[in-house]
């Protein structure tokens, strides 16, 4: 039992089950045993991402394969637009900017999701464009963008549409071929519940042809090694954190037995259960309309409440949850529901809040 229930949009807690991959002695990642795991791991992974092709697997933080899904897709001096609704929506546009982009940056108010106008306005504007990288469930926020409704635009151009769902996937609807993302990016320590340090790549077809092009400068994340290592002998090129490959082995599989649909309406319900109770308790919700509501986290916030302190009281109580930015940084409370937590914590969590919400407003 871990003693502190994290109610954070990543890490989780680690569900034992997990916990005890790490306890074992170490195979070599260049045994048939090891690759046995890589292949059925990239199985599991296309069923997630819902797509035909391999999904790399690449030993790093989640923001390396932002990283990654810049340097491989497109060259110096190449227009993207960056649509930009939070805290990595606009590292993804500052990663475009160091490695020379011409980046257009989509920026909204905090709480806010995109314009799908003003995205039509500058493809058609700028017939030079090269890419879009877009956010889906953007954590910082609690927004989640509607990346279909992009793909729309782009799948029928040469447009590289990338997308951060490092946050997003799993817990709400994604459909890599089906929407016509061609780069999307994943995390172990989001809702694949083990510890951070593996992060997924899944690559379309018409992205596998942008990678042959590109010419930014690459060593560790270059991907085309990884593909090569893969297809040869289900290996990665350099040696990966091979406990976590384990680990995640066992996480798709309970993932993938247990059905996304399943997962994602359990986790629905469990976001309308504590946007409820918070409401009770006098909070509002910072994402206003409902289809822009991601399942990762729950944003809320009470203008006549300064967070800082009820947050630190929590975290000495057991729970952590985390602040957040912007308009409402100094009463902003960010509720993450990623790992395996019930109505009953829940329930537990919401009666030590309110003690002390009421010990602040002095009642
Ligand atoms: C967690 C997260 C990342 C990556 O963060 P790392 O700390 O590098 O793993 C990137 N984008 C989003 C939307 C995230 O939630």
């Amino acid at each position: 039992m871990s003693s502190k229930l994290l109610l954070t949009p990543g890490p989780t807690n680690i569900p034992e089950r997990y916990l005890e991959i790490f306890g074992k002695d170490i195979i070599h990642h260049r045994t048939p045993e090891f690759r046995k795991y890589m292949k059925e791991n990239n199985e599991y992974l296309k069923k997630i991402f819902k797509t035909k092709n391999d999904v790399a697997v690449i030993t790093s933080s989640g923001t390396g394969v932002m990283e990654a899904a810049v340097v491989n897709f497109f060259s110096k001096g190449d227009k993207v637009l960056a649509i930009n609704t939070g805290y990595f929506g606009d590292r993804f546009r500052k990663i475009g900017e160091i490695y020379g982009l011409d980046v257009i940056n989509l920026q909204y108010e905090f709480g806010e999701s995109y314009e799908l106008s003003d995205v039509k306005k500058v493809i058609s504007e700028n017939p030079d464009l090269k890419g879009i990288l877009m956010t889906h469930s953007e954590t910082s926020v609690g927004i989640l963008n509607d990346v279909k409704a992009v793909g729309d635009l782009t799948k029928n151009t040469d447009i590289i549409l990338a997308v951060d769902t490092i946050s997003g996937l799993v817990v709400n609807d994604f459909d890599f071929d089906g929407w016509g993302v061609d780069v999307a990016i994943a995390g172990s320590q989001k809702a694949f519940l083990i510890p951070p340090g593996l992060a997924f790549v899944a690559i379309s077809d018409k992205a596998e042809k942008a990678m042959e092009k590109s010419d930014l400068p690459k060593y560790y994340f270059d991907l085309k090694q990884y593909k090569k290592y893969f297809d040869d002998n289900n290996e990665t090129p350099y040696t990966p954190a091979i406990a976590l490959v384990l680990a995640l082995n066992a996480s798709l599989k309970d993932l993938v037995n247990k059905g996304i649909e399943n997962i994602i309406s359990e986790k629905r319900n469990l976001r309308k259960y504590i946007e409820e109770k918070a409401q009770k308790l006098g909070f509002k919700l910072l994402v206003k309309t409902e289809e822009n509501r991601t399942n990762t986290l729950i944003s809320i916030y009470r203008e006549d409440i300064v967070i800082k302190s009820i947050i630190s009281a929590l975290e000495e109580k057991g729970y952590t949850v985390t602040g957040g930015k912007g308009k409402y940084a100094q009463s902003l409370m960010r509720i993450g529901i990623l790992g395996e937590i019930s109505k009953e914590q829940i329930d537990d969590f919401f009666v030590i809040f309110e003690e002390e919400v009421k010990k602040q407003l002095g009642k």
